[in-house]
């Protein structure tokens, strides 16, 4: 088999968003589609005699046809029409009847019934299409995640709808799994307990993790199916019905303010106040209504508040079920990203929300690395998303310089300005190493590149170094001659971060082993290039002016140089003494350097 075949995706099929990852070259990454877009809103549209619809493009579509406009159909797999609410019926903004035998389907129009399977197939089927775009190459396995508190007839539904997209299931995992898997929390203590807080699009649940020899076990789920952004958007949306007082809505000018919404809900994330706009909104009438932060945050605490009960529930129960504290407390679903919602978290919880992930991609990041774990992409998961190793470049004389220390969070960028260290040089090698150590060649070469420029006096080339590493741990290093503007690009793939356990531990020891002698020798590198400096100059200043200095003077210089050659010529590189030696010849060219200054001074005259 080759690896082709056995290649597994990772699907996190949404009720609101649906997403796919895999992993690759060691890294989970979510994968995008041919615009970029990693979210695939889980929505499908049949317009009259066309064919369906997906994503992006038939959540566009609701506007103009909302009845024949799927979304959150994740609420009706695997359930039978008994099963529903009246309100669940009603709401569903699309019509649902009984099948033959008690089944759920939707109805499009008189002739066309569909099953919510089918439905979620097609979902599944373009993540599929999405999938092998990007890797070039089919897809036949997936991992595909859903709520812990589905039941076997949900997760038997899921799977056929994948079946029907052409995927075979290698694994179903609970969603609050795969986020504690991206997060990396098999990396913490032997056992550990975790909360996973989901709120989603239309679904809200909280779910308490235990990890134990390997493995998490979900202790406590508690959540509300109809308990999401969707209220959000409702609850934004009638402020702004109160605000405009337009009168009673056609199905479409409801679904307009339901989008502008949303907008206004997602922007204030992350701004202080928005101002939403309905052009042409009603026989040529135009609205503007400005929403701050503060009254939005009252708009939607009644909303985020019914999140408390269910929260208390599912600790309490996992403390019946002798449950250890909670530890971290895990941030899943768009919702999340509302500040408000963090805030709320905090107090009612007494836990600092982990928000180190895309709230939107942990799970199906989660999904990518088990699907990883079972296709033998992940041997040993080390979800590295620092740099282990310092990264840096050889400057002159050998020593290391870093541009992005050990420990720094990725994605991240960084760079430096070099000059030429000699007159005359006609290139900089940039030599790319990787390691804790004072000198280069203690470190690993990860690559190099010269960058030519035209001769000039020594300090007069300006290289910038720049340094980038993206979210898959590619560093590339480019370099920029500045007077010409010329780049030079090394892509260095994975090398920066994914290394072996061992060699960092084995590297960083040896930089505390070996600190002593290590900054010894950057010291000594340092001094010698200042002696480099000294040692011609004095004697260019000894023939200029050298007749005018008094004897005493003289033999003061001589010492001192040849105190500073023997050092330099001895095989022991002792830097204190090198330094000291460095500062006594500068002392004692005091007058030297004085008399240096006066026959310029006379030479001006
Ligand atoms: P699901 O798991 O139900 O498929 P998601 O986790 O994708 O849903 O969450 C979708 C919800 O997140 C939507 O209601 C969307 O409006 C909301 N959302 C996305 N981004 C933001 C944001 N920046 N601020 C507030 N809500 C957001
Ligand atoms: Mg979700």
């Amino acid at each position: 088999m080759n690896e082709n075949e056995s290649i597994i995706i990772g699907i996190d099929l949404g009720t609101t968003n649906s997403l796919v990852g895999v992993v690759d070259s060691g890294f989970p990454i979510v994968l995008a589609d041919q615009n970029g877009d990693r979210l695939l809103p889980s929505c499908v549209s049949w317009p009259a005699g066309q064919p369906p619809l997906i994503g992006n493009e038939a959540l566009r579509s609701r506007i103009l046809s909302p009845g024949r406009t799927v979304t959150s159909i994740k609420r009706f797999i695997g359930r039978t029409f008994a099963d529903l609410s009246e309100d669940e019926i009603r709401e569903a903004g699309f019509t649902v009847v009984p099948g033959t035998v008690g089944e759920i389907e939707v109805q499009l129009d008189s002739e066309t019934r569909i099953s919510p399977e089918k439905i979620s197939s097609l979902i599944l089927q373009r993540l599929k299409e999405n999938a092998e775009a990007a890797l070039e190459m089919p897809v036949t396995r997936a991992v595909i995640t859903v709520p812990a508190y589905f039941n076997n007839t949900q997760r038997e539904a899921t799977k056929r709808a994948a079946e029907l997209a052409g995927l075979t299931v290698e694994r179903i995992i609970n969603e609050p799994t795969a986020a504690a898997l991206a997060y990396g929390l098999d990396k913490l203590d032997e056992e550990s307990t975790v909360a996973v807080y989901d709120l989603g699009g239309g679904t809200f649940d909280l779910s308490i993790l235990q990890m134990k020899d390997g493995f998490f076990e979900v202790i406590s789920t508690a959540g509300d199916t109809r308990l999401g952004g969707d209220d959000l958007d409702r609850a934004i949306a009638q402020h702004f019905i109160e605000v405009l007082s337009p009168g009673p809505l056609s199905p479409e000018e409801e679904a307009t303010v339901m989008v502008r919404a949303r907008e206004a809900k997602e922007a204030l994330s992350s701004e202080e106040s928005v101002i939403i706009r309905f052009p042409f909104f009603r026989e040529n009438e135009s609205y503007e209504v400005a929403l701050t932060r503060a009254r939005f945050e009252e708009l939607i605490a009644p909303v985020i508040e019914r999140t408390r009960p269910i929260c208390q529930r599912a600790f309490a129960e996992a403390a019946n079920k002798g449950a250890g504290r909670v530890q971290k407390l895990i941030l899943v679903g768009g919702s999340t990203r509302i500040p408000l919602v963090r805030e709320k978290l905090k107090t009612w919880l007494d836990l600092e929300p982990d928000v180190s992930q895309h709230p939107d991609e942990t799970v199906a990041l989660g999904a990518a690395i088990q699907a990883g774990m079972l296709c033998g992409r992940v041997r040993q998961i080390i979800l590295v998303d620092v740099t282990p190793l310092s990264l840096g470049i050889e400057t002159f004389g050998g020593l290391m310089n870093v541009i992005i220390p050990r420990n720094t969070t990725i994605p991240t960028k960084a760079g430096e300005l070099f000059t030429n260290a000699v007159d005359n040089q006609e290139s900089m090698a940039i030599r790319v190493l990787q390691g804790e150590r004072e000198l280069a060649k203690d470190n690993w070469l990860l690559g190099e590149v010269t960058v030519p420029f035209s001769p000039g006096p020594r300090s007069s080339a300006r290289v910038g170094v720049q340094f980038s590493i993206d979210r898959n741990g590619i560093l590339e290093v480019l370099a920029r001659d500045t007077a010409t503007g010329e780049d030079h690009v090394l892509e260095i793939r994975n090398a920066a971060i994914n290394v072996d356990d061992e060699a960092v531990e084995r590297m960083v020891s040896e930089s505390i082993d070996y600190a002593f002698e290590d900054m010894n020798e950057r010291i000594w590198t340092e001094a010698t290039f200042k002696s480099a400096e000294l040692l011609p100059a004095v004697a260019e200043a000894l023939t200029l002016v050298g007749s005018l200095l008094p004897d005493e003077d003289r033999a003061a210089i001589d010492r001192a140089s040849m105190n500073v050659r023997q050092i330099l010529e001895g095989t022991e590189h002792n830097a204190p003494a090198l330094k000291a030696a460095n500062s006594a010849l500068d002392e004692a060219t005091q007058t030297l350097a004085a008399l240096l200054v006066e026959a310029a001074f006379s030479d001006l005259d």
